[in-house]
């Protein structure tokens, strides 16, 4: 790895140019390449080593951008990113093989078929926490479905970003992917273009905008958003092991994860006991102090500002880091958790996206669900806890868009998973194959047989009543036996 600290500084794409690369990329899409499998699986193998060819200048970059080890990176990213891209090089042929409907014998002799189609030309705008995997990993998936596509990367990682932009455009055919740059006034141009399908990645406030703008153009949208992530604590669970994995979950990339968890809810006689297994854990990952060279920063200055204020303004109590050792120089802020938060404390107003990890004493296992469905939906709901019967109180009671028992994060690299929110949270979902669908259209089909109408001829006119009785006998089903009330009685 080379020692490069010098500041990147991205060049953003001319506003004037956007529309001439969508253009681009748009005609790419009707010169009819991509219907090859060989020219798919050959585009997804050129994304592959255009990655791995980079590793070290990746790490490097992550490092100038974020303060991430490069273990981080490895592990949260680049090794994700590339299981992702051979996943969809290895399947392409068989996830785009038409299928047959269930079988049907009023239906069969139609020869019905879905037809696995490329939407056409698709935009994927992704945030800067983790933005190779973001924008690169969706990718993977909308060429693999024969889509051509325009990657809008964040101007918040203008190392990251200008080396995905460098590679992409060396790599790949231009008629294929093009990468954007820029800020608000440049997404706002991309955003005035008609798409076949957006993906977009990032805060609830933006996802609204780029929802609003897609109307315009009935363009379908997904929305991959955050939120804040609940993380409930059965006190009978071994908290040693809860300790170790809550910490890394809401450490790793400083918090800037957007399932990371983003607040604990413990019985209120247990808080203690999970306190001090939190103290444990925290000397045992990091035993010397953290510094911003052993642990991520905050993206910005403004996002340190931001995370700074809340701390500060908080009526718990820190127990383990705060802000003594922050640098605002640093965009640092070492790994902080407070405990005797109150529902309406500055730490439980908006989704934290920072290294802070408050701690809700509640009643009882009840009283989290409760206060779970008081907020909205969250991305990720955890809960760590042995007992059969508090997993299935917390994951009957609730909705979220991935629930997980006894471990945080890492649910989103978990092959054949899907990934996505629900409520204000997002909707569609993504990674591996679910990537593909989100980018296909199913196309149905069928052909045919001249002799067919020996079969439904009745429906054409002139109607008669004999003619209604014959198609009625084709088309009404028998229903269930008509039920004697509801289930149970009751
Ligand atoms: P962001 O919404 O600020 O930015 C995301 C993208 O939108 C960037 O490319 C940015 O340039 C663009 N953008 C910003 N302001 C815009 C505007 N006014 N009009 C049009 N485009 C605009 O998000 P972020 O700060 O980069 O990322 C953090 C958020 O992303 C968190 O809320 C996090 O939870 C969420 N997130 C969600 C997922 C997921 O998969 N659900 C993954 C990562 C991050």
């Amino acid at each position: 790895m080379s020692d490069t600290t010098a500041p990147v500084t991205l060049t953003y794409t001319p506003v004037e140019e956007i529309e001439v690369i969508r253009d681009q990329v748009r005609k790419g899409f009707y010169s009819g390449k991509l219907k090859s499998i060989e020219y798919r699986k050959y585009q997804l193998a050129q994304l592959g080593y255009a990655i791995q060819d980079n590793l070290d200048k990746f790490r490097d970059a992550f490092k100038l951008d974020l303060g991430r080890n490069p273990l981080e990176t490895d592990f949260m990213e680049l090794g994700t990113v590339l299981k992702e891209i051979k996943e969809a090089h290895d399947k392409v042929a068989e996830w785009s093989r038409s299928e047959k409907p269930p079988f049907a014998l009023e239906f069969v002799a139609m020869r019905p078929v879905i037809r696995k189609e490329p939407k056409g030309t698709v935009l994927i705008i992704a945030p800067f926490n983790y933005p190779v995997a973001l924008s690169v990993g969706p990718l993977a998936g909308a060429i693999a479905a024969g889509n051509t596509a325009v990657l809008k990367i964040s101007e918040q990682t203008p190392a990251v970003s200008a080396l995905v932009t460098e590679v992409i455009h060396k790599y790949l055919d231009s008629d294929v992917v093009r990468v954007v740059n820029g800020a608000v006034a440049e997404t706002t141009k991309v955003l005035e273009l008609q798409w076949d399908h957006i993906l977009y990645t990032g805060g609830e406030r933006v996802g609204r905008i780029v929802a609003m703008a897609a109307a315009k153009h009935t363009t379908p949208v997904s929305l991959e958003l955050g939120g804040k992530s609940p993380l409930i604590v059965d006190p009978k669970t071994d908290l040693q092991t809860a300790a170790r994995r809550i910490l890394w979950g809401k450490g790793v990339n400083a918090g800037q994860t957007c399932v990371a968890p983003d607040y604990i809810l413990v019985p209120r006689d247990s808080q203690a006991k999970l306190v001090e297994a939190l103290q444990a854990a925290h000397a045992q990952l990091w035993p010397n102090p953290l510094t911003s060279s052993t642990f991520s920063h905050l993206v910005s200055e403004a996002a340190f500002d931001r995370v700074h204020s809340i701390i500060s303004t908080t009526t718990g109590t820190v127990v383990i880091g705060g802000l003594p050792t922050a640098s605002k120089a640093d965009k640092f802020i070492p790994l902080t958790v407070v405990k005797d938060v109150k529902g309406d404390d500055s730490l439980m107003r908006d989704e934290l996206f920072g290294p802070v990890l408050p701690i809700v004493p509640v009643d009882s296992i009840e009283d989290a669900v409760k206060f779970v469905n008081e907020r909205p939906h969250p991305l990720a709901l955890y809960v760590f806890s042995n007992d059969q019967g508090v997993k299935d109180k917390v994951a009957n009671g609730t909705q979220s868009g991935a629930i997980c028992f006894n471990e945080t994060v890492i649910h989103s690299g978990v092959y054949g998973l899907p990934f996505g929110g629900t409520g204000n949270s997002g909707y569609g979902y993504h990674t591996g194959k679910y990537s593909f669908d989100m980018f296909t259209h199913l196309r149905a089909s069928m052909d045919q047989h001249g002799w067919i109408d020996m079969m439904i001829g009745a429906r054409f006119p002139p109607y008669t009543e004999q003619k209604r009785a014959k198609v009625a006998s084709l088309v009404f089903p028998s229903l269930p036996a008509r039920p004697k009330g509801p289930p149970g009685g009751k």
